[in-house]
């Protein structure tokens, strides 16, 4: 199979950008749809601005590249069939639609043989689903739109029927899933890759710290025992062969009474996986194209321990930023605004000690700057 050197992404977010920086080593060019004429991403490649549902230049895109992968995954369905039907798409629609749609994801993981908690659809179209769900989950759960939810968006945690009932209002009485919560001590990912050619490659496990719902910091390699690490990197091994994926994704864990419970997948390069352009031989958005382009995948094995910190809404001056030792600084080119990931720093350090001192620093850092929404 003859090798991809023109690959066009769809989205041009930070994502985009970080991919199509890795992809200009490779020999790789890269084609950025995104109708944003902002596009952060604008910078590593060709950029294609236009709508999402615009056929005409999904057309041209399509045309102008080898390969086609995603850094956004809530592009239209209609648009990636179509655009399947022109070049190749990869990952697949599959790992898309089985990710995008909460129930499904979950039916998969559990069918996978990944564990999940108690979970069942609540449907505007069958009237009984909500106390069937309540019957099933409990009345502590995590109420959450089937659909388009992201950084904790579209979601209630409930503590009862009443607010079960009143959490669904509030959310337009969508189709949702209604999960049971899960009292983690512990928020895990895994990163990998998976090649053309079927070959895999696994990242460090890592610790993840939320803030109002939205990643913080990540530690690699997370405080795990060897038992849950090896069970984290063998239920990532499931999910990405169970759907055939072609390229990076991460899998969510919590880490509840010494076992693992699947959150989510995300069909493509993850923030959780950032501390790879620095901490690994090989970063997610390297491998990842990797995998698009029909390339051998890299090694991703780790020099050092490392962290990444995300600065939301703000950022410090790169100054202060590299006074410190062992954090540097990798900014997206977007304007700040309360809420969005503008930039985030990376740190790294030879033991963990010396790495959690670093990353104390770089937190108080982004604390300081940072504005949630
Ligand atoms: P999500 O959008 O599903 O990744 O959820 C965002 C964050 O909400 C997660 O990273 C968790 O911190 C929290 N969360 C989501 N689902 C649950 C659950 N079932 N039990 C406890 N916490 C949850």
């Amino acid at each position: 199979m003859s090798v991809a050197t023109k690959i066009g992404v769809l989205g041009g977010g930070q994502l985009g950008q970080m991919l199509g920086l890795s992809a200009i080593p490779l020999g790789i060019e890269c084609t950025f749809f995104d109708p944003d004429p902002e596009a952060p991403a604008r910078v590593a490649g060709k950029h294609f601005c236009a709508a999402w549902n615009d056929r005409d230049a999904l057309a041209r895109f399509a045309q102008s590249v080898d390969a086609i992968t995603f850094e956004f995954e809530n592009v239209p369905r209609e648009s990636l069939a179509f655009l399947e039907g022109i070049r190749p798409v990869r990952p697949s629609l599959r790992s898309l639609e089985t990710t995008c749609d909460r129930i499904r994801e979950k039916e998969f993981l559990r069918d996978a043989g990944v564990p999940v908690q108690p979970f069942a659809a609540v449907s505007p179209d069958a009237p009984a689903s909500l106390e069937l769900a309540l019957a099933t989950v409990g009345p502590h759960g995590v109420l959450k739109t089937r659909t388009l939810g992201y950084d904790g968006k579209g979601q209630r945690v409930v503590h009862s029927a009443e607010e079960l009932a009143r959490g669904w209002q509030e959310l337009g009485s969508a189709p949702c899933i209604y999960e049971a919560f899960v009292p983690f001590d512990r928020e895990v990912s895994v990163v990998a890759t998976r090649g053309l050619d079927g070959t895999t490659a696994f990242y460090s496990v890592v610790e993840n710290l939320h803030t109002k719902g939205v990643l913080f910091r990540s530690l690699a390699p997370a405080r795990l025992s060897d038992q849950l690490t090896q069970d984290a990197l063998r239920h990532a091994r499931s999910v990405l062969d169970g759907l055939g994926h072609v390229g990076t994704l991460a899998l969510e864990l919590f880490v509840a009474d010494g076992t693992l419970i699947a959150n989510e997948i995300a069909p493509r390069v993850h923030n959780s996986g950032h501390w790879t352009l620095r901490g690994a031989r090989t970063s997610q958005f390297e491998n990842h194209m990797r995998a698009v382009a029909g390339l051998p995948l890299g090694d991703t094995g780790m020099p050092e321990h490392a962290a990444m910190v995300n600065l939301i809404g703000g950022t410090p001056s790169t100054a202060e930023v590299l006074a410190l030792p062992g954090v540097s600084l990798q900014l997206y080119g977007k304007t700040p605004r309360p809420g969005r990931k503008v930039a985030h720093l990376h740190v790294v350090g030879a033991t963990q000690d010396e790495l959690l001192a670093r990353v104390a620093r770089a937190e108080a850092l982004a604390r300081r700057v940072n504005r949630l929404a």
